[in-house]
């Protein structure tokens, strides 16, 4: 199983991330995570992503198109992953396409997380209150959405074209989204959701 996770930031894809991770027998494969690591690791990878994860950009493609190559590489990575955080530009994801297709490995699907904005805004500032990660700040927070809106949410449609996009309600008890994700994945596992899957009239971060 091969599945993109998309998603605004306060979705719940990292949560749903790891349940439909353990589900599949897949690794969740965080590039936020990943890079939080290098950053208290202190190593270079680290020092180079810190200033711009406090301040809420991304961090460049090429920096972070590497780290996916070499976890990708991982032998638990061969029979599948989770990717969680990662496409979030298109150019990354033309380069996912060619390493996958390299690999002669598409991907099964693209899992759209939907939240309304006030409900979005609501979760991140109770998660400010109980992590206090160092972007959960408000003025990182508006550039996560902004970064989201410019440069992430072209996905909906560059993978939409593609008919892989499945959408998932996202607003509910954590088990019960998970569920959704699942039933989202298995009920169309390989069948054309090109009608349903563009997404107009989306209500979420427009
Ligand atoms: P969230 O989805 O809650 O905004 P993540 O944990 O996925 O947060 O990512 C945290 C930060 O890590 C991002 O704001 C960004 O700086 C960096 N990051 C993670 N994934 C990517 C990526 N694919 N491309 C560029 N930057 C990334």
């Amino acid at each position: 199983m091969r599945l993109v996770l998309l998603g605004p930031p306060g979705a719940g894809k990292g949560t749903q991330a790891s349940a439909l991770a353990a589900r599949f027998g897949v690794p969740h494969v965080s590039t936020g995570d990943i890079l939080r690591e290098n950053v208290s690791g202190g190593t270079e990878l680290g020092r180079e992503a810190q200033a711009f994860m406090d301040r809420g950009d991304l961090v460049p493609d090429d920096l972070v198109n590497r780290m996916v190559a070499d976890r990708l590489a991982h032998a638990d990575a061969a029979a599948g992953f989770l990717l969680d955080g990662y496409p979030r530009t298109v150019p990354q994801a033309l380069v996912l396409e060619e390493l996958l297709a390299g690999r002669e490995e598409p991907l099964d699907g693209v899992l759209r997380f939907v939240v309304d904005l006030s409900e979005l805004l609501q979760r991140l500032s109770a998660r400010r209150e109980i992590e206090g990660r160092a972007d959960d700040s408000e003025e990182a927070v508006r550039r996560r959405f902004e970064e989201y809106r410019a440069k992430t949410r072209p996905l909906e449609d560059f993978y939409a074209e593609r008919g892989l996009v499945r959408e998932v309600d996202a607003v509910g008890a954590v088990e019960e989204v998970t569920e959704r994700a699942i039933a989202a994945v298995d009920g169309h596992h390989g069948a054309d959701l090109q009608g349903r899957a563009t997404g107009r009239g989306r209500s979420d971060v427009t």
